[in-house]
């Protein structure tokens, strides 16, 4: 069997909340299952939206669960030369182009139309770069290990920006580049991110690299029917040792695992150590999760 190569990437905007722990656990107790590694990735690419200290406090949350990572921690501030190197591939394949249109001149179209594709509209003023969906492959598709067979056309969703205006590297790009560097085979993600699969697909095709399998976790919804989320202001993890247990627990039941309920309390490397051997993915629900089951609300 190939080796196993589980990632969890989170955006340090924030500390990790209830949902952003079901993310952790699941690729964690995933790649564990399967002896494989697990790696820590900071996903710091737009340095605005992240607050200093954010992602020690993620790092110091993880710990806190038992959740070990291997090896260093990788932040994608410091890998501009790999992305730049994948953006002049890409360019010279002609599946990447300057763009100068705002979103305000295309706003009535929903989706980019392209105008910048047979040459920049405005090369003299700060561009944006974008993927050529329209020559990429079509259609794609792949079967999610929890979500089913899925299909889409990228051209239908549209050129995804690579590279933003103000020189910050956009999110597509960047885990692609991340996730074939660091070699990682088996990618255990939200569900919101379903619809960014197509044009990942893509870069790994244009890219040359054989994309790993994907499972797209249901999501923890709020009261409000939201996805739990920093900005819906869901709380932090908690940071009291029985309330982790309690915590780590109500998220392995969220996630079809039926922990034996003597296990509640207990410490939270035994709860990981028997949730690795009896891990079924295929337990999972498929959509959501209500916030209530894991006890955890938003708070005022
Ligand atoms: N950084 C992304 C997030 O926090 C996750 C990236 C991924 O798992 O592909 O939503």
């Amino acid at each position: 069997m190939p080796h196993v190569h589980g990632r969890f990437a989170p955006t340090p905007s924030g500390p990790l909340h209830a949902g952003s722990l079901v993310a952790a656990v699941a690729s964690y107790l995933d790649a564990r299952h399967q002896a494989g590694r697990w790696s820590l990735r900071i996903e710091d690419v737009d340095p605005p939206r992240c607050p200093a200290g954010a992602a020690d406090t993620i790092l110091r949350q993880l710990e806190a669960f038992g959740l070990e990572w291997d090896g260093e921690v990788r932040y994608q501030s410091q890998r501009d030369h790999a992305y730049e190197a994948a953006l002049a591939r890409l360019t010279q394949q002609g599946m990447a182009y300057r763009c100068s249109c705002s979103r305000r001149q295309w706003r009535d179209y929903g989706i980019y139309p392209g105008w910048c594709r047979q040459g920049t509209r405005r090369p003299d003023i700060a561009c944006a770069w974008r993927l050529r969906s329209d020559l990429g492959a079509r259609p794609v598709s792949w079967q999610d290990r929890v979500q089913g067979y899925q299909r889409f056309d990228p051209a239908a969703l549209g050129d995804v920006v690579l590279k933003r205006k103000d020189g910050l590297w956009a999110y597509q790009l960047a885990v692609v580049v991340d996730d074939i560097d660091q070699g990682i085979s088996d990618v255990v993600r939200g569900l919101d991110l379903l619809d960014n699969t197509p044009w990942q697909l893509q870069l790994y095709h244009a890219l040359g690299v054989e994309p790993p399998s994907y499972l797209h976790l249901p999501l923890v919804m709020g009261q409000d029917g939201q996805k739990l989320s920093k900005q819906n202001l869901a709380k932090p993890l908690p940071d009291t040792e029985r309330e982790i247990r309690q915590l780590l627990y109500a998220t392995l039941t969220c996630l079809g695992q039926r922990p034996d309920p003597a296990s509640r309390s207990a410490p939270v490397a035994e709860q990981l150590l028997n949730a690795c051997r009896a891990w079924r993915p295929d337990a999972m629900v498929t959509h959501a999760i209500s916030a209530d089951l894991l006890g955890v609300t938003a708070s005022e």
